[in-house]
């Protein structure tokens, strides 16, 4: 039998293992001391990420407070993710890429149109992605905040620029997070087409759920 390595080395049994078409919206929850594993499958994919406190939702994750908090801008092996109220949401324990990003923010229709031209005003965004992730909970454009951007490269320059550069991802590699309080998430497999985010070609991710 072939092994999968995809599930090598993950803590507890698998409760859940579904792969993420690319461009597409998913939710899922994640109970306090579950892991997550996003499997890159194809490599250069950006998997845009938010999470809320699954009993409330008014508490979601904060990107000011968990900058401030590990005084780092990337997202990296050992980065506790932070809510609003300063609790630990998320652990991330691991994985075979060496930073993610959570200051570039979710793609839009809006923001397509003033960076690439108001041809790409009907082309799919990360942001309607997280409102029909959201719906379904009862959620809506109040609850989208400043999110994370696994996979995607966004280098802080010595004078403070951004770039959205080619990715440091490649396929296969993953990024492991451990659920610190239950959860809720809300993925945008990133759909933008017009800068380096996806190599200018989204394509799908497994979220592998165990514990
Ligand atoms: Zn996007």
């Amino acid at each position: 039998m072939m092994s999968d390595k995809a599930l090598d080395i993950l803590p507890g049994q698998v409760v859940h293992d579904e792969t993420v078409a690319a461009k597409a919206p998913w939710a899922h929850s994640l109970l306090k001391g579950q892991a997550l594993r996003i499997v890159d499958l194809e490599g250069n994919q950006a998997v845009d990420f938010l999470a809320y406190n699954l009993h409330d939702d008014s508490e979601r994750y904060s990107a000011q407070d968990t900058i401030a908090a590990q005084r780092n801008v990337y997202l990296t092996t050992g980065s506790v993710l932070l809510s609003n109220e300063g609790t630990p949401m998320m652990t991330v324990t691991g994985g075979s890429v060496d930073r993610h990003d959570t200051i570039g923010g979710a793609c839009s229709c809006e923001s397509n149109t003033l960076r690439y031209g108001h041809h790409t005003r009907a082309q799919h965004a990360c942001v309607e992605n997280f409102l029909i992730g959201n719906s379904p909970f009862g959620g809506d454009s109040r609850d989208l905040v400043p999110n994370i951007n696994w996979f995607m490269n966004v280098p802080v320059e010595a004078d403070g620029m951004l770039g959205i550069v080619d990715g440091i991802s490649a396929p296969g590699l993953y990024v492991d997070i451990r659920a610190e309080m239950d959860i809720r998430i809300v993925v945008s497999n990133c759909p933008q087409i017009n800068n380096p985010c996806n190599g200018f070609n989204p394509t799908p991710v497994r979220m592998i759920i165990s514990g």
